[in-house]
Order: structure tokens, then C-alpha cells, then sequence
């Protein structure tokens, strides 16, 4: 079992943290964020993570999970560290590096010689070889930095680490990187062992690829809207073909989130600078950009104005299971609202606030009075709440679905206008 910092309380960084704990590892985790840091260890789990909360503290009692905001004492017990910081984007689109660069060089300060240091933010190709650069100009020691990108899915972090498809580790050093398939070895997740840059690309392509399957459907859901078909049906069908695969195949309001719109940019700039425009990476952006104005298209078709229509956001977490509304589509939506001078109230089970505009945890109460009602986010409490609920509470039952929640069918004999995506709409 080995001594571990990670370098961020983040999502990657604390459910890293704890999972490592679990293994049997003994953990440090640091973060700059020094409220963070004392809830953390008040055992106060930070995030609306499934499971995360009592994994984190049991951790925390069997003293294997440790947290402090003193960078020197994690890093001068440590045998390995993790890196998680943020990666956000530049105003270019690039990924800003100046976390990765201000953790790398503060803990070589600090580290043991022979210590591993793993990149787990997501990252450029070639900044595994600049984080060692960076550190080497600073540190007297000699060290390895691996790459390990993360593919966890907020929602269902805990079981994308310890059941993931695959560890990626991207070394060029056999020695370090055997290190690390050590400290994963109680998984039974394939590793894949590569070089650092293809590591790198590793991650920025599944994300591009997950995001252009999304993009993908949406287009198709237009057409589907325009010729009569039905997208859910059509979606169906192709992800019958093993070869396409049924997940990611889900016709909506777009992506958001913390990871695709940031990394698709990111690559787009990485692509750029290589001198190879990846026109097809934009295109993804762009029809994406579309989407997440199209509920709000479908209303000013209905209404023609939305000027003082009270509007139920129904969703504001960018997926279930998460109270992360960062680049959540439900924000540029209320955003767009507001300035056709509509009036947006939001609904979410687990977000309690946005600056944007009131929020209850009451969807009854939302829903109450409202001229008519937009999906964004389909928590179960969302498309499982009862058709009545929509007929008895509102001004109007006019229904926006932007994830599809209902099948047509639930809407014959019933008095509610019903909008979705790629599917004829129910008068
Ligand atoms: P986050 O923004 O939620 O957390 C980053 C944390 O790092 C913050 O708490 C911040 O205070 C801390 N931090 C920043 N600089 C620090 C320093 N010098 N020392 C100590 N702490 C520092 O980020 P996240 O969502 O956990 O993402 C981290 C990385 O993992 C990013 O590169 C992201 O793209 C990648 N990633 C994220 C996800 C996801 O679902 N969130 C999935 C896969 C990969």
C-alpha cells in the first residue's frame, strides 16, 4: 500500500481520493480552498455524488483519507501524486493550464526523490512532458510524471472508478508506470499502457467522440421533426447495431457539464495549433450551440412573444444525478428567457440556488400558476411526476420537453400541449 497526495478536492480529485482510500491506500488530500478543506474534514462530502458521502467517511474513520489545505505536509510523505486541479477553458477556447502549472511547481518543493507524480486533470498533448519541465526547474530530485486522464461520469463516479472500461496510463518510463498499475492492482479494470502525448489524445478523442454522438442525434432528431418520423424509435434502431451502440444516442436540449463543452474547445485549439482544422469538431460546437436554444425556438413558434409568460424550468443540474450546473443547458435557456422578458422559475431536487433566478425544491410549487413548463434535466422526480400534476397545477398544461421524458402515447385523451425533441408535437 502506498503513501498518496491528490492535488484538488474537486469532483476527479475527491472521489480519486476516497477510492484510493478504499483500496486500502493511505490518502491525503490537499486542496487551496481552505472552507473546503474544513468541511472535508468534518466529514462534510461537498458534492451530490451517489455513495461518495459514507465511502468518504468510512475512509475518513479508518484514518486512511486525510485532508489539509498544507501542500508541504501531504507531499513530503508522499510516494505518488496525483494531480486534479481544474483545467478550465481561455477565453480562446484553449485549456488554461495555470492550475496544473502552479500545483506541479509548488509540490516539487516539497517532494521526495523517486516520487511518481500522476497528471490526472485533463490536459493538451505534450503538457506531460511540460509539467516535468516546469518541475525539474524548480527540483534538485529526480521524479516520473505519468498521465492517467479520468473518464468518470458525475452521477456515477464511485462506479466508473472501480468498474471503469479501462485505466489509461501513459508513460516513458517502464519502471513509473508499473508503479501506478501497482497502486490500481486490487482493480480488475483493463489498463492500457501508452506513451504520455497519446495519453493525452487518449481522453480529448473519447470526449469529442461522445460529444459528436450527441450532436449526431440532434441533428437527426431535426430531421426526424421535419419528415414525421419519431427520433426515439429511430435512435432505437440504429443503437440496436452493435457497431453504433445505444448509449449516447439520446436526442435533447444539447451537452453541458463541467468536461465536453470545455475539452471539444480545447481540442479544437490543440487541433489548430497543429495546423490541422478539425472542421468536424466545430460543426459538433455549433449544432450543439443550436440545441440548447431549442425549446426556446419551439415556445416563440407557439407564443410568438414570451414577454411576462411565467415559465417552469423544470431541471437545472446539466445531468441527474449531479447538483453541478456548470454549462448546464437549463442556464443559458433561463438566460435566454429573461431577456425576452419571460419570467423563469427553476426547479431542481438537489441545486438549491442560481444567481439567475428563484429556485424551490418544490415542483408542485413551480409548477403552480405557470403559462408553461420546460425539461431540461430529467431526474426521475421530473419524468416520472404524473401527467395530472402538469393539468391541475398549471395556468395552461403547455409541456417543453427537452429530454423526451414521456412516450406520445401518454398524451391521448389528455388536455396538455406537448413539445418535445425530434418527435410531432401533441395538440
Ligand atoms: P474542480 O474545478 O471541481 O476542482 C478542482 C479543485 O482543485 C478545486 O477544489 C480547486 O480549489 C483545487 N485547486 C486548484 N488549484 C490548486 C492547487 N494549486 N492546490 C490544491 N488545490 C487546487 O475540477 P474537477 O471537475 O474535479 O476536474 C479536475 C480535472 O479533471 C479537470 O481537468 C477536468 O477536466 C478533469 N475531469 C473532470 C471530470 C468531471 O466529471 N468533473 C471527469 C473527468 C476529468
Amino acid at each position: 500500500m502506498r503513501k498518496i497526495a491528490v492535488i484538488g478536492t474537486g469532483y476527479v480529485g475527491l472521489v480519486t481520493g476516497t477510492c484510493l482510500a478504499s483500496l486500502g491506500h493511505e490518502v491525503t488530500c490537499v486542496d487551496i480552498d481552505e472552507k473546503r478543506i474544513a468541511s472535508l474534514q468534518d466529514g462534510h462530502c461537498p458534492l451530490h455524488e451517489p455513495g461518495l458521502s459514507p465511502l468518504m467517511q468510512s475512509n475518513i474513520l479508518d484514518k486512511r483519507l486525510h485532508f489539509t489545505t498544507v501542500l508541504q505536509e501531504a507531499v513530503q510523505r508522499a510516494e505518488a501524486i496525483f494531480i486534479a486541479v481544474g483545467t478550465p477553458e481561455n477565453e480562446d477556447g484553449s485549456a488554461d493550464l495555470s492550475y496544473v502549472k502552479n500545483a506541479a511547481e509548488n509540490l516539487s518543493l516539497y517532494m521526495n526523490d523517486g516520487t511518481l507524480v500522476i497528471l490526472k486533470s485533463t490536459v493538451p498533448p505534450g503538457t506531460n512532458q511540460a509539467v516535468h519541465s516546469w518541475m525539474q526547474a524548480i527540483s534538485g530530485r529526480t521524479f516520473h510524471v505519468v498521465s492517467n486522464p479520468e473518464f468518470l461520469r458525475e452521477g456515477s463516479a464511485l462506479h466508473d472508478f472501480f468498474y471503469g472500461d479501462r485505466i489509461v496510463i501513459g508513460h516513458s518510463d517502464a519502471e513509473a508506470g508499473q508503479m501506478l498499475v501497482e497502486i490500481y492492482s486490487k482493480m480488475k479494470t483493463p489498463i492500457l499502457q501508452t506513451d504520455p502525448l497519446s495519453a493525452e489524445m487518449i481522453k480529448y478523442a473519447s470526449n469529442a467522440f461522445l460529444a459528436t454522438k450527441i450532436s449526431f442525434i440532434n441533428e437527426i432528431s431535426s430531421l426526424t421533426e421535419k419528415v414525421g418520423a419519431d427520433i426515439e424509435q429511430v435512435a432505437q434502431g440504429m443503437g440496436m447495431d452493435r457497431r453504433i451502440g445505444e448509449q449516447f444516442l439520446r436526442a435533447g436540449i444539447g451537452f453541458g457539464g463541467s468536461c465536453f463543452p470545455k475539452d471539444t474547445k480545447a481540442l479544437i485549439e490543440v487541433a489548430k495549433e497543429a495546423g490541422h482544422p478539425f472542421r468536424l469538431l466545430s460543426a459538433v460546437i455549433d449544432v450543439n450551440d443550436r440545441q440548447k436554444n431549442l425549446l426556446i425556438e419551439k415556445a416563440l413558434n407557439r407564443y410568438g412573444c414570451l414577454k411576462g409568460k411565467r415559465v417552469a424550468v423544470l431541471g437545472l443540474a446539466f445531468k441527474p444525478n449531479t447538483d453541478d450546473i456548470r454549462e448546464s443547458p437549463a442556464l443559458s435557456l433561463i438566460k435566454r428567457l429573461q431577456e425576452l422578458e419571460a419570467d423563469p422559475i427553476g426547479y431542481d431536487p438537489v441545486v438549491k440556488s442560481i444567481p439567475l433566478c428563484p429556485v424551490s425544491d418544490s415542483i408542485h410549487e413551480v409548477l403552480t400558476g405557470a403559462d408553461f413548463a420546460m425539461i431540461c434535466t430529467d431526474w426521475p422526480s421530473i419524468s416520472d411526476l404524473p401527467l395530472d400534476v402538469y393539468e391541475n397545477t398549471m395556468k395552461e398544461p403547455v409541456l417543453f420537453d427537452g429530454r423526451n421524458c414521456y412516450p406520445q402515447e401518454a398524451f391521448q385523451g389528455r388536455n396538455i400541449e406537448y413539445h418535445s425533441i425530434g418527435r410531432r408535437s401533441y395538440k
